[in-house]
């Protein structure tokens, strides 16, 4: 059987940092809409341009070209064995929009892993954060530093920071969690896939507790 999974939490909550773990233990590739989205940008498509304006001041792309691009996404061959949602979907209307692609693929969603952790410690976390704009590799300058300051280690590419993680646009960010992909979390819930993991604790011990978690669906 197919393998999709959704990972839900706010930004910053670890999302993009425990993602590897998982596609490697479920065999699965890694599909982060916030990702796809700033490959377009880097390559000036019209979708990048129209995804930059939301992206800037930390606002939702509208559900119809993130549905639409995802969607095209889930009909690449590699996913026919299931994949890792990071960042998809972020509003009640993706979540029906996934739900059905995925019915025309005689598939659902197997468990969302919802990652708990407090708006105090997101900000903390995402002005922190450096990430491999070639690879997409996240580090933080504290808790989870590369070997060498400002390097990747999978590849030697320079590191950056990503504008849309400055206090300002975190604070709207994090609000427009709150109110728009929160609700998600009762949705998962109440079709039974949910698993809540307390995002706090250090890397090691939440990418545990995510594949305790997945341990029966593997
Ligand atoms: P984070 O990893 O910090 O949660 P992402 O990289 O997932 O952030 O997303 C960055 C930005 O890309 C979001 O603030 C939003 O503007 C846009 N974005 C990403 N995924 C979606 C989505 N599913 N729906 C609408 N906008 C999205
Ligand atoms: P998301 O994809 O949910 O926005 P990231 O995985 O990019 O979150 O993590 C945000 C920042 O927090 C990164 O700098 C990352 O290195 C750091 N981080 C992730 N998980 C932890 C953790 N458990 N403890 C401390 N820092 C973490």
């Amino acid at each position: 059987m197919a393998h999709f999974i959704v990972l839900l939490g706010p930004p910053g909550a670890g999302k993009g940092t425990q993602a590897k773990a998982i596609c490697e233990a479920l065999n699965i590739p890694h599909i982060s809409s916030g990702d796809i989205f700033r490959e377009h940008l880097s390559k000036q498509t019209e979708l990048g341009k129209l995804a930059d304006g939301y992206i800037k001041c930390g606002q939702l792309v509208p559900d119809d070209v993130t549905i639409r691009m995802i969607g095209d996404r889930l009909k690449q061959a590699d996913c026919a064995n299931g994949a890792l949602l990071d960042g998809f979907p972020r509003t009640i209307a993706q979540a029906q929009a996934l739900d059905e692609l995925l019915r025309k693929m005689n598939a659902r969603v197997q468990t969302a892993i919802s990652l708990n952790v407090p708006a105090e410690v997101l900000v903390e976390r995402l002005s922190g954060r450096w990430s491999c704009p070639s690879c997409g590799r996240v580090y933080h300058e504290v808790y989870n530093p590369p070997k060498q300051a400002g390097i990747c280690d999978e590849d030697d590419t320079t590191l950056i920071q990503r504008p849309d993680d400055r206090a300002e646009t975190v604070r709207q960010r994090i609000e427009v969690y709150q109110n728009q992909t929160e609700p998600l979390i009762e949705y998962y819930r109440q079709k039974g896939v949910l698993v809540g993991v307390d995002g706090t604790q250090s890397i090691e011990a939440v990418q545990h507790d995510i594949l305790a978690s997945l341990a029966g669906v593997r």
